[in-house]
C-alpha cells in the first residue's frame, strides 16, 4: 500500500532503516550487506543512483528498477531578508504539494516539516485544513523535505519542528517511523531531545507516543483555556476536551520525563484578554504535574480566514500576565514575515494560481 504511492511496484527505499534496506537489498539483489550500508548512506545525502559512485553502474541499474527514491522537488523558494528563514514549497512524486520551512535560531537551524498534503482536523484559524486532507505523507516524504534542505541550503541542521502541514497522530506510523529515520546516526543524526511533534490534541496519539522510546518533545496546539472557546475553533476539542488532553500530557510526562509544552495562538478579542490569560495560568497550574512552557503565537492572518491576530502590545500584555502567574511564556518571534511563512498559505496560494 505504501508502495504505490511512490510506484507502482517500485519499493520506497528511503522510507527503510539501514538494517531494512540492508535485508532488502540482499533479498532482492543478492547483495551483501556493506553495498545496503553504502545505498543508505548515499541516500540520506541526497545522492541521486547516478551519484552512487561507489556502487558498480550495473547494480544501480538493478537498482533502479526495483527500488524508487525521489526527493521532493522545489518548486518554490522563499528566501526572507530579514532572518535568513527559506521557506519551500514543493511537489512530491504524484503532483501533491507541502511545505516546509528552514529556520536559523541562536541554538541553531530547525526546520519545519509537513506530514500530511492538506489536514482534515478543521482548525478554523488555520490555512492548512481549509481544502480538506489529500492524503498521508510517506516516511521517505517526511524525511525528503529535511535532505532536500540540507542539500539545498548547505547548512547543518540541528533541529525538526513537526509543525507544518498536517496533523502528525493522523498519520502515526510514518510520524514515528520518520523520528526514526531522522535521528539514526547514520543518517542525519537529529538528536531526538531536539525534536518537537505538534499535535492539535488527539489523545490515544500522545499516549501511544509516550511508550514508543522517542525522548521529543512533545508541543501541544492549546489555543484556548475553557472547553467552550476551544470546541469553537478546534473540531478535536468535541471528542477529546481539555482535562482528557491534560491528563494525557501529564501522562506524557510520567513516561518519559520530558515537559511538556503548549502553542497558544492569540486571536483578537476570542482567546486574548487578561481574563483569558488567567483563567490558562489556573488551569496549566492546576491541571499539569510539571512545570510547562507556552509558546503564543500571534494569529498569522489568512485572507479566506476571518479572525484577526493580536496586536503585539496585548501579545506581550497576555505573556507578562502569564508569567506575572507563574507560568513561563514567550511571545513567538515572528520569522520570515515578508516572505509569508505561516502554515499552509503557499500552498494555498499556489494551487489558486492554477486555478
Ligand atoms: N497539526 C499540528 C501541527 C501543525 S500546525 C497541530 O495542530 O499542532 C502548527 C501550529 O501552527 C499549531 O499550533 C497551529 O495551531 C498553528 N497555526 C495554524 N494556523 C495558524 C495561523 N493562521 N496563525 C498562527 N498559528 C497557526
Amino acid at each position: 500500500m505504501e508502495q504505490k504511492l511512490v510506484s507502482r511496484n517500485k519499493a520506497d527505499i528511503l522510507s527503510m532503516t539501514e538494517e531494512e534496506l540492508v535485508s532488502f537489498v540482499s533479498s532482492e539483489l543478492s547483495e551483501p550487506a556493506y553495498r545496503g550500508a553504502q545505498i543508505y548512506s548515499w541516500m540520506q545525502k541526497g545522492a541521486s543512483f547516478d551519484e552512487m559512485t561507489n556502487i558498480p553502474s550495473s547494480l544501480r541499474k538493478e537498482l533502479s528498477e526495483c527500488a524508487e527514491y525521489r526527493l521532493p522537488r522545489i518548486v518554490k523558494r522563499l528566501s526572507s531578508k530579514l532572518d535568513g528563514t527559506v521557506k519551500y514549497l514543493f511537489e512530491l512524486s504524484d503532483g501533491e504539494r507541502v511545505e516546509s520551512v528552514f529556520m536559523k535560531y541562536e541554538h541553531g537551524n530547525t526546520v519545519c516539516v509537513s506530514c500530511q498534503a492538506g489536514c482534515r482536523m478543521g482548525c478554523r484559524f488555520c490555512a492548512s485544513t481549509l481544502k480538506g486532507k489529500r492524503r498521508d505523507l510517506l516516511p521517505s516524504e517526511i524525511l525528503g523535505q529535511v535532505i532536500a534542505i540540507k542539500r539545498d541550503t548547505g547548512e547543518r541542521i540541528g533541529g525538526i519542528v513537526m509543525m507544518g502541514i498536517g496533523e502528525p497522530f493522523d498519520n502515526y506510523d510514518a510520524a514515528v517511523k520518520f523520528l526514526r529515520l531522522v535521528s539514526d546516526e547514520k543518517g542525519l543524526g537529529i538528536g531526538l531531545r531536539h525534536i518537537s511533534v505538534s499535535t492539535c490534541g488527539i489523545v490515544p496519539g500522545i499516549k501511544r507516543l509516550a511508550k514508543e522510546g522517542l525522548p521529543v518533545t512533545l508541543s501541544v496546539s492549546l489555543h484556548a483555556s475553557d472547553d467552550e472557546t476551544r470546541s469553537s475553533i478546534m473540531p478535536i476539542n468535541k471528542k477529546y476536551g481539555i482535562s482528557e488532553l491534560l491528563e494525557a500530557c501529564n501522562y506524557y510526562f510520567d513516561k518519559t520525563g520530558r515537559r511538556v509544552s503548549f502553542e497558544y495562538t492569540l486571536i483578537a478579542g476570542k482567546n486574548d484578554g487578561a481574563a483569558d490569560a488567567e483563567s490558562l495560568a489556573k488551569l496549566l497550574k492546576s491541571g499539569m504535574k510539571s512545570t510547562c512552557h507556552v509558546n503564543l503565537i500571534r494569529l498569522n492572518e489568512v485572507k479566506e480566514i476571518s479572525f484577526t491576530g493580536s496586536a503585539a502590545a496585548r501579545a506581550n500584555a497576555f505573556c507578562e500576565k502569564l508569567n506575572s502567574l507563574g507560568v513561563k511564556a514567550t511571545v513567538r518571534r515572528r520569522l520570515g514575515s515578508d516572505i509569508n511563512a505561516s502554515c499552509g498559505q503557499l500552498r494555498l496560494s499556489a494551487s489558486e494560481d492554477e486555478n
